[in-house]
């Protein structure tokens, strides 16, 4: 096939404003108070391929050193794939849109091309009456998540990690061939993880779970006026999550903290949970009467799928220009002592920008259950119990260099000290860490899970990618 005759996007700048989510904190410092360039993609050119074939061609019509990006869904928080560089060719996956579901005797699958995002999926799934473990931004890739290890608050507890599900994964090699990997392929799991310097995902087959694995849920929101009671109520709500929501398994329970000062609690009951899931959480909202803080919203989804499309409003507000944002978490591998929990209520949620940066979040998240007993893949998600990101996110529009600094500053100090702390593993995970930090701080044994997998990982992207092709992703500093 003539690449001659493939579909290019002609202008960068405009595709670079339609395809990225946010810019990283790190690239919209200013020095002096000058106006920042406009950002934009560096590629030199850019392809939407329709198939798998007009990916090889491409792939084998470039030089073996040609580097090469796969955009999904756009949203990596380092923007590594949509700037890509000057010698590289940017391949935009956007006209891979199928979803196609089959049936494998009592199961039903479901194989999604490498340009759906997640709002496709989730509405594909509903009409199916299937559940997946999706991630909360509509816009976010369903393979850029994938490869990243990325993982569900909400419905991983029952569900595993998308990539537990995964049953078959087509991709093109860094060498331009067409492979088709299965569980038994060491390429196979590696994808799963560390995909993105591995190989460009043409489309993957996953198990669906049928809907009615998730029962409803229950999100109250509190809203605060100081940043005293946000952490008191924090300390209340996670002794809660210690008490009833670890020893647990059906329930997963949530807790936002902020910038627009709300404290959302979100409990997600699964298919084994019995009793009356109102009672369930009004320790919650007696915990809000007692410090004299007030329930503004209380909302009860009914499915798998209210609850799967629940944030996507909430996610439709954090706009800017541009929108900046850092992307950090917090973990411990099993449920965490007093001591950690105390450290999330006193730092993390009393220090964090909320205030200089007002999207931002605070997200503490119970995890583990089939996503620590399910197939290790080459990712921190699947290796911790308790979660804690922390998304600094503002609209860099209005800010000096002064304030956009400060806030990249605010955010270096808390996770400063998360590392000071004995028992908290800080930035493991493909989807919540920032590879753009300078001085960037990050075990491959961290955020590949363990260091045998990264070991697996480094010895394949070596024999795969001997020309590091692929180099526009979240662990380039590492493969
Ligand atoms: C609003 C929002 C909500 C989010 N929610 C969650 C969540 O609930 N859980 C979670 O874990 N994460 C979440 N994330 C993080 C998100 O999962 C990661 O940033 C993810 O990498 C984004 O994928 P993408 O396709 O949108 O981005 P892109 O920037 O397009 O891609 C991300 C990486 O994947 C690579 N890639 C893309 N397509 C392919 C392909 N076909 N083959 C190989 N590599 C490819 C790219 O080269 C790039 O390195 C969220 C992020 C945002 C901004």
């Amino acid at each position: 096939m003539a690449i001659e005759s493939l579909e290019r996007q002609p202008a960068r700048d405009e595709w670079f404003a339609q395809r990225v989510w946010g810019l990283s904190g790190n690239k919209v410092l200013l020095t002096g108070n000058a106006s920042p360039r406009p950002a934009t993609s560096l590629a030199r050119q850019i392809y939407l391929p329709r198939s798998a074939e007009e990916i090889v061609s491409v792939v084998k019509s470039l030089p073996a050193t040609t580097p090469i990006a796969g955009v999904c869904g756009g949203h990596e928080s380092s923007n590594a794939a949509v700037l890509a560089s000057n010698e590289a060719v940017v391949l935009d996956l956007r006209h891979l849109k199928s979803i196609d579901f089959h049936r494998d005797g009592e199961s039903t699958l479901v194989t999604v091309g490498a340009g759906v995002v997640f709002r496709e999926l989730v509405e594909a799934l509903k009409e199916h009456q299937g559940a997946l473990p999706v991630g909360t931004g509509p816009g976010v890739g369903v393979v850029g998540y994938l490869v990243s290890g990325g993982l569900s608050g909400y419905f991983s507890r029952r569900l595993g990690l998308l990539g537990q599900r995964v049953v078959k994964l087509t991709l093109v090699t860094p060498a331009g061939d067409l492979r088709i990997t299965t569980p038994d392929d060491e390429l196979f799991v590696a994808m799963l993880g560390a995909g993105s310097a591995l190989g460009i995902v043409v489309d993957v087959t996953f198990r669906v779970e049928p809907a009615s694995a998730v029962q409803s849920a229950e999100q109250r929101v509190v809203a605060f006026e100081t940043r005293a009671q946000a952490v008191e109520f924090s300390r209340g709500a996670l002794r809660f999550m210690r008490d009833h929501a670890f020893p647990n398994e059906p329930v997963s329970l949530e807790l936002v903290v902020t910038g627009t000062k709300a404290l959302v609690a979100t409990v997600v009951f699964d298919d084994s949970f019995k009793g009356s899931t109102a009672d369930f959480v009004k320790p919650l909202e007696d915990l809000a009467a007692s410090l004299k803080l007030a329930v503004v919203m209380k909302a009860h989804w009914g499915s798998w799928y209210e609850t799967a499309a629940a944030l996507w409003p909430v996610i439709a507000g954090q706009t800017g220009n541009p929108l900046a944002t850092l992307q950090h978490c917090v973990s411990t591998k099993g449920v965490p002592a007093d001591q950690i929990l105390d450290f999330v209520c006193n730092t993390l949620v009393a220090e964090a920008p909320l205030d200089e940066a007002e999207l931002s979040l605070v997200e503490i998240r119970t995890l583990g259950g089939a996503a620590l007993a399910g197939s290790r893949l080459p990712s921190g998600n699947c290796q911790h119990t308790f979660f804690v990101d922390l998304i600094t996110l503002y609209d860099a529009k209005n800010k000096t260099a002064d304030e956009r600094q400060a806030i990249v500053d605010l955010t270096k100090r808390v996770m400063d000290k998360a590392r000071e702390v004995n028992g908290l593993t800080v930035d493991f995970s493909g989807t919540h860490s920032q590879p753009d930090d300078v001085g960037y701080v990050v075990a491959a044994s961290d955020i590949f899970g363990t260091a045998a997998m990264a070991e697996t990982v480094k010895a394949l992207k070596k024999k795969m990618d001997p020309n590091n092709r692929l180099r526009f992703h979240p662990f380039a500093r590492l493969l």
